[in-house]
């Protein structure tokens, strides 16, 4: 309710109607009053108190003048009515005798206003009242006057209609002030009465615009489901605490958690209790936090977590090594009991970054790093990752262009028997060749394109190329080999793209046997339904499957028998180490024997030299591939060494 309507609903009420009337009533009496005081009694007052010797006088001394003047010459007294008895005392101006002269007047009360009377009647300095002197003449002026002043006096009764006047003027003022003061009572209650029922309502109003702003607040600054501050406080409060550290000369941290493998708890168990695994989460790190640091929910499965106000580095160690032990339990939600792990990246004010942005991408990128690390881990940022971060930004956006303008090459690299010294397979090998010559290394851009998810379409072009050129290699009339094709982790995520690999296959007229396919052997450390369920559809279809730089990663021998699985090869690392080192050779024998006890061929990489290649006799591994046998070949010059006319 605004000023305006409260004015109008007070002017629109009766009640304040009838008390204008009476207001109105209070100032027309009072207003009266007034009138008659200042035309009626004042003049009356101010009247009388210049009547005493002047106004009155002079008038009436002039007919009582004109009496005397009878009086002492033709003594024509009869002539006034109403007597009265005076004396006179007239000065003789020549001798100074006193002259009395006795005189009784007689005065004509009728010419005397009804309130006054002649009291009074001096002639020079006496003056007497009701006192007849008889024989003194009368005393005139040098000019013949009778020097004589009348003094009247207003009479009692004067003051009695006067003091009644005023006392009816008063009593009336009274009764108009007491209205009016009545009626201003009653209305400023009244008024008050509505200020207050304003103000209570505006009290009520701003109460339910503030509850309402503060649902607003929480809906729009905290997260609905953790109760924890979202994104957006997050970013607010962030500045004004980089400033406050800033201003201390102290360091800030930003953590930056986004749990492991979050998506197969909601694929797994749905969403209900991922959410539900997501409100214990954030009780546990809460659990965790000091005072003043600050914990958010950034979206999804990712909480940031700003330490601000810090002497040490150390104490963020602390704090961190107790969040991800607090992840250790597991947690009980409906319907499921869950493990699960979190990889965190942290930066620190001022080393890191000046700016919320600046470290809380820092951050995110170093949580990259964990992740790649292993997970369930953390990781400070260094500037190097930066560069990292550049470079597969440089990667990304070239690699898109490399694609569509068919700029990338494979190369293929023989694997030789031993015993017959026949090459049965080759390894397709991808090339990016850059304006300068040289070949960007796959080892890094695959890693980038795995993270981007580039890769599904790297690995299409691979297949494409790999079955095009086998094609091309029968239409020239070559006894064609087996050729081995690396496929990333990712690919097996969706079902779909290895069918289509299959549709690839079919669709140049190749049997599924021709094509090989090598696998990274993390991808077997804990091999999902999903991952198991593509490599069987390959392997029924007749796909060559193998392990690639087997023995480096986790995968157990249980999995050489649980997977379909027809090779592994040696990891490059056993063969080069294995000439100085018995226990490399070590391994190299147990992998064979192994490999060859579950009916798998062994091949082993990176055979060098011919010190390598005997060793890797020795061992029993009589498959070899290596720059000593040859390094990888365009289609053409392999064509040319390896592959038979028929
Ligand atoms: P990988 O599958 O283990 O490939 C073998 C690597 O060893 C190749 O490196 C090959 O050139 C190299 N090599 C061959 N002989 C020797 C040798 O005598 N000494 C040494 N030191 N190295 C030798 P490259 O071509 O640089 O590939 C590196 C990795 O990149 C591959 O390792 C593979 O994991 C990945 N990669 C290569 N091509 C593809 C591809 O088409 N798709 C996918 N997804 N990954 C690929
Ligand atoms: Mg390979
Ligand atoms: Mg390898």
């Amino acid at each position: 309710m605004n000023k305006q309507s409260i004015f109008k609903n007070f002017f629109n009420s009766v009640d304040l109607k009838s008390s204008l009337l009476f207001l109105g009533i209070g100032l027309v009496i009072i207003a009266m009053t007034l009138w008659n005081w200042h035309y009626d009694v004042k003049p009356r007052l101010i009247n009388e108190a210049q009547s005493n010797t002047r106004v009155l006088a002079s008038s009436y001394a002039r007919s009582i003048e004109s009496q005397f003047q009878n009086v002492t010459g033709q003594t024509d007294i009869s002539v006034i009515h109403n007597s009265i008895n005076e004396m006179l005392l007239i000065n003789d101006p020549t001798t100074g005798e006193k002259l009395y002269y006795g005189i009784t007047l007689e005065v004509d009360y009728d010419a005397f206003p009804a309130d006054y009377d002649l009291v009074n009647f001096n002639v020079g300095e006496t003056s007497c009242k009701s006192c007849i002197i008889t024989e003194n003449p009368i005393y005139k002026s040098g000019s013949g006057e009778l020097i004589a002043i009348l003094k009247i006096y207003a009479n009692p009764v004067f003051y009695q209609r006067l003091v009644e006047d005023i006392v009816n003027d008063l009593a009336l003022m009274l009764i108009g002030i007491i209205i009016v003061l009545v009626v201003a009572w009653l209305t400023s209650n009244r008024l008050m009465e509505r200020i207050r029922e304003h103000e209570r309502s505006l009290v009520y109003e701003i109460a339910e615009r503030k509850s309402a702003e503060e649902r607003l607040h929480q809906v729009a600054a905290y997260d609905q489901l953790t109760n924890l501050p979202n994104r957006y406080l997050l970013q607010a409060d962030f500045a004004r605490k980089l400033e406050e550290s800033g201003r201390n000369g102290k360091m800030l941290a930003t953590l930056f958690f986004d749990l492991d493998n979050f998506k197969e708890v909601n694929d797994v168990h749905g969403h209900e209790t991922g959410d539900a695994l997501l409100k214990q989460v954030a009780k546990r790190m809460s659990g965790v936090t000091r005072n003043y640091d600050l914990l958010a929910r950034f979206g999804g499965d990712e909480f940031v977590m700003i330490m601000s106000n810090l002497d040490d580095r150390l104490d963020v160690n602390q704090v961190v090594e107790k969040i991800i032990a607090g992840f250790v339990p597991a947690f009980d939600l409906p319907g499921a009991t869950v493990h699960i792990t979190t990889s965190v990246g942290i930066s620190i004010f001022p080393e890191d970054g000046n700016d919320p942005n600046e470290l809380l991408k820092n951050a995110d990128l170093a949580m990259y790093r964990a992740k790649a690390e292993g997970r369930n881990c953390y990781q400070f940022f260094s500037s190097e990752m930066n560069l990292e971060l550049q470079y597969s930004q440089w990667v990304a956006t070239n690699l898109r262009r490399a694609l569509d303008d068919n700029r990338l090459k494979l190369y293929f690299q023989p694997q030789v028997n031993l015993e017959t010294g026949a090459v049965e397979s080759c390894e397709a090998l991808i090339r990016w060749p850059q304006e300068d010559g040289e070949n960007i290394n796959p080892d890094d851009f695959i890693k980038i394109a795995e993270r981007t998810g580039q890769i599904v379409e790297v690995s299409n072009w691979v297949v494409n190329e790999a079955c095009r050129v086998t094609r091309e290699w029968m239409d020239q009339g070559y006894e064609t080999v087996r050729v081995d094709i690396n496929l990333s982790g990712k690919d097996f995520a969706n079902r779909g793209v290895l069918y289509k690999f299959l549709q690839i296959i079919q669709r140049h007229h190749l049997k599924a046997g021709q094509i090989g396919v090598e696998i990274a052997e993390n991808i077997l450390l804990e091999p999902t339904d999903q991952v198991i369920n593509a490599l069987t559809v390959l392997h029924n279809a007749g796909v060559h499957i193998s392990i690639d730089d087997f023995g480096t990663g986790y995968s157990s021998l249980n999995s050489l028998k649980r997977l379909p699985l027809a090779g592994i090869k040696i990891d490059e690392s056993f063969v080069h180490a294995a000439p100085n080192s018995k226990d490399d050779l070590t391994i190299m024998q147990a992998i064979t024997l192994a490999g060859q006890g579950f009916g798998l061929d062994v091949i082993a990489e990176g055979v060098e030299t011919e010190w390598h290649q005997t060793l890797c006799k020795e061992v029993g591994c009589n498959t070899i591939q290596g720059n000593y046998v040859s390094k990888p070949l365009t289609p053409e010059d392999f064509a040319a060494r390896y592959l038979k006319k028929n």
